[in-house]
């Protein structure tokens, strides 16, 4: 970690580091988690230089922390994030999401013919993990889709 990611790490009291985003998807993980209208102070970072994936995105909000439902969402967009929550300054713990079996509510069904994109219903997918990637199957239209081609509601 260069000096500057230490000390806009150092600088949350309390709340969450979204590390190790892939680029471009910083900005949709704001929108997932309506980050965009909480009223806490919320720093986003694009871009950033990191050893481990070449550039990053990273989130940090302050007095916020996501739940389980949300840590197995970011699992989909980012399976290689961190989480830190940071208490008086300090990372009192580090997650690495894991994906969940079943995503209800967050992605669009990319089948343009699919239900789920026409009616007033919440999508559902079922996550199918193979040893290096990720399958999404919508359970209306039964197709199978990687995450690279998912979009966020
Ligand atoms: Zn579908």
């Amino acid at each position: 970690m260069d000096q500057i990611n230490k000390l806009q790490v150092e600088a949350i009291e309390q709340g969450t580091i979204i590390d190790h985003i892939p680029i471009k998807i910083g900005v949709k993980l704001l929108s997932l988690f309506n980050l965009n209208i909480i009223n806490q102070r919320i720093t986003i970072c694009l871009n950033l230089p990191s050893s481990l994936i070449g550039c990053k995105d990273l989130i940090k909000m302050e007095n916020t922390f996501l739940d389980q439902e949300q840590i197995n969402q970011l699992a989909i967009y980012a399976p290689n994030s961190t989480i830190k929550q940071i208490k008086k300054y300090k990372v009192v713990s580090k997650i690495t999401p894991s994906l969940p079996d079943f995503i209800k509510d967050v992605i669009i069904c990319p089948n343009n013919n699919c239900i789920s994109r026409s009616e007033l219903i919440f999508s559902s997918f079922i996550i199918e993990k193979n040893k290096n990637n990720q399958q999404l199957k919508c359970i209306y239209c039964e197709r199978e889709f990687t995450n690279h081609i998912m979009l966020i509601k």
